[in-house]
């Protein structure tokens, strides 16, 4: 049955980086500071937020959490990302979904600044990603590159198929494969035929929010699967978007909890001392 792909453990030593790296800028003079602007009162986001914010404080990353409540309206949000853009002492901007109603983040994340748009939020840091310019990439689709490396899974003349098309998830994670001289597919809602498509992967990629989308007869024997999918499963607890039969098919797979979730953190927190390192 497939080996677990853990994320834990190299969350772990990415956030013992980023806290030497954080001591070293505070001695210094300069304080690495993020911001998380929340217009939500989704439950799931509230649980994120905060346990971002407590990662941050434990690797020495300040971290104000702006509320502005879920009836915020586009130009407040607006006007506060432009204001944390201007503040010298803030180095990274997070910009928490959900939105309210009829606010896309796409249309409000390009007044985060580029050099601190820590999470690839920013259609300008899209684009860049796209044109292999220097760019930090969404931390999830990071996440899901680095547990790939970590766990040795090669990925230059491979097929890779990425389940998903979001902005922050799906698109980004193709374009970091594509990099990798994967040879990519990306499957969406419109999909016809999911499995037959799935099974052609060496690497598959589910960023759905659908528990229990991908099941064993998507999965080729031995294929390597990264589950991204973050799932309130019925009885509170959190589930992917694959199958836990899937298990018994899968050369390799993430778990979830424990799998991208963790990275995807840590490599925020990265991102956010290195800002705070090029322009602190
Ligand atoms: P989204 O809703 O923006 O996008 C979902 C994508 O799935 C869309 O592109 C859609 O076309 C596709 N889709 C929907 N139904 C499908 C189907 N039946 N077959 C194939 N494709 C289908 O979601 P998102 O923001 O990309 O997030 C996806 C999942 O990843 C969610 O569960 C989210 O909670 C999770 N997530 C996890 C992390 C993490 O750090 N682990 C970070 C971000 C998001």
């Amino acid at each position: 049955s497939a080996v677990v792909l853990d994320g834990t453990g190299l969350a772990r030593s990415i956030r013992e980086r980023v806290a030497a790296g954080a001591a070293e800028l505070i001695g210094v003079g300069v304080a690495p500071r993020l911001a998380v602007v929340v217009a939500t009162d989704d439950e799931g986001a509230g649980w994120y937020v905060r346990s971002l914010s407590g990662a941050a404080r434990r690797v020495g990353i300040a971290c104000d959490v702006v509320e502005l409540g879920a009836d915020a309206d586009p130009e407040t949000i607006r006007h506060t990302l432009l204001r944390l853009s201007g503040d010298d002492t803030v180095h990274g901007i997070i910009l928490q979904t959900p939105l309210p109603d009829g606010v896309r983040v796409e249309d409000l994340a390009a007044d985060i600044a580029a050099e601190k748009d820590v999470d690839g939020a920013n259609p300008l840091s899209a684009g860049r990603l796209a044109a292999g310019l220097p760019a930090y990439p969404p931390a999830t689709a990071a996440a899901v590159l680095d547990l790939l490396d970590h766990h040795g899974i090669a990925l230059a003349g491979r097929s890779a198929v990425v389940v998903g098309r979001s902005l922050v998830v799906g698109k980004p994670t193709a374009q970091l494969l594509l990099q990798r001289d994967a040879t990519v597919s990306i499957c969406h809602r419109h999909t016809k035929d999911l499995a037959q498509h799935t099974r052609e992967a060496d690497v598959l990629v589910v960023a759905v929010g659908r528990i229990g989308l991908v099941r064993a007869e998507h999965v080729a024997p031995g294929a390597i699967v990264v589950d991204v999918g973050t799932n309130t499963a019925p009885d509170g607890s959190l589930a992917g978007d694959v199958d836990g039969g899937v298990a018994a098919v899968a050369g390799g797979l993430t778990p979830v909890p424990g799998g991208v979730g963790p990275v995807t953190t840590a490599l925020l927190l990265e991102h956010t001392v290195r800002s705070a390192r090029s322009h602190g």
